[in-house]
């Protein structure tokens, strides 16, 4: 059996969770599921959609929200409980987070972005490394349990529906599993559109020039009903929130369309986006090296660009 640790925002989960549990059924027929708190009840028909026959919900009253050791520790003590072949889970930020405790307190490794796993003794995974730019064969001596992260997008959620009980349990939590928690939610994407899973995402880097320039990227996106993203030097001038940030650093994308306008396509960024079916690149500079990763260029100023664009879209 696989356990694959899904992880959800109040009751909705993310995409990337199911891609890791069509992936944990390459490894073993049988997939397990673990989700925090009580809102993860009703999860039950979409993990059975997506071959869970078991999806073990963890209460506690600590559980409102995400609390990255606390999740660990459950997760620690369902795998002594459950004996899994495999612990999985999607290597975004909280996933990497959690699986990393649960590791530390089994006292086993981890092995984080793994595209490729096979299971033996040793295992052998194959691991996305330095953004995605090299692939990394590893052998991992595990005492019971090989615990691994699959970066978003490594497969496509494909379903296979089977029956799937829950099964709740309380975790036995110390106090300093706790410490770090959510404690405030400041609102976050302007078009309520999820940069992770976006089908469209209008992207603005450096050569925007300012925070208060990003209004011809934001109208385009409304009109695509686009997600915004950005560079990192874009979030680290303060210009738009770390959460928009695209990269190595931030989220990993994979849309039908990604505008990438005044970015300049450094590996880091390239990391995050590189799985888009498609890549416009708009930038005053034909040598720079977003041309070499995109589909269609526009040479020019995207501030002359961006509005051309929308007032095409708006006179059809
Ligand atoms: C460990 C590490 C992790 C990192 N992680 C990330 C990450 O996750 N995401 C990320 O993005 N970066 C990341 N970086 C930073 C990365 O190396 C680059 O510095 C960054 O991506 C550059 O951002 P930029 O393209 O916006 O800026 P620049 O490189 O300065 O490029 C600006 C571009 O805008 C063009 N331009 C200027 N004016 C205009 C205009 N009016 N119209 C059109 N084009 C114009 C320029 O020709 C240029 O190509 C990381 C770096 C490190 C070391």
């Amino acid at each position: 059996m696989i356990l694959v640790y899904v992880d959800h925002d109040r009751g909705t989960l993310d995409e990337p969770s199911l891609q890791a549990l069509t992936f944990a059924r390459g490894l073993d027929a049988e997939v397990h599921a673990l989700a925090i708190g009580d809102a993860a009840s009703g999860l039950a028909g979409t993990l059975g959609e997506h071959g869970v026959s078991v999806l073990h919900v963890a209460t506690h009253a600590a559980f409102d929200d995400y609390v990255p050791q606390a999740a660990g520790r459950a997760l620690a003590q369902l795998a002594q409980m459950t004996s899994p072949k495999a612990v999985l889970t999607t290597s975004g930020m909280r996933g990497n987070e959690v699986l990393a405790h649960a590791a530390a307190i089994l006292d086993e490794p981890f092995a984080a972005e793994c595209v490729e796993i096979t299971l033996g003794s040793p295992a052998e995974v194959t691991r996305s490394r330095w953004g995605g730019n090299m692939l990394e064969v590893a052998r991992v001596h595990r005492n019971n349990v090989l615990l691994a992260s699959i970066p978003p997008f490594t497969v496509a959620a494909e379903p296979s529906p089977v029956a799937c009980s829950v099964q709740t349990f309380t975790p036995e939590l110390a106090a300093a599993d706790t410490a770090v928690r959510v404690v405030d939610r400041v609102a976050g994407q302007a078009h309520g559109v999820s940069l992770a899973e976006a089908k469209v995402i209008v992207s603005g880097g450096r050569g925007v020039g300012a925070p208060e320039l990003w209004g011809p990227l934001e109208d385009l996106a409304g009109l695509l009903g686009a997600a915004l993203g950005c560079s990192r030097v874009v979030t680290s001038n303060g210009w738009r929130p770390h959460s928009e940030q695209v990269g190595q650093t931030g989220t990993k994308v994979a849309p039908d369309l990604y505008i990438a306008a005044g970015i300049s396509g450094a590996t880091q960024h390239i990391a995050g986006c590189k799985k888009s079916k498609t890549i416009l690149a708009i930038n005053i500079d034909p040598e720079a090296p977003i041309m070499t990763h995109a589909d269609y260029a526009i040479v020019g100023d995207l501030h002359e660009v961006l509005p051309a664009i929308a007032a095409a879209i708006r006179s059809r």
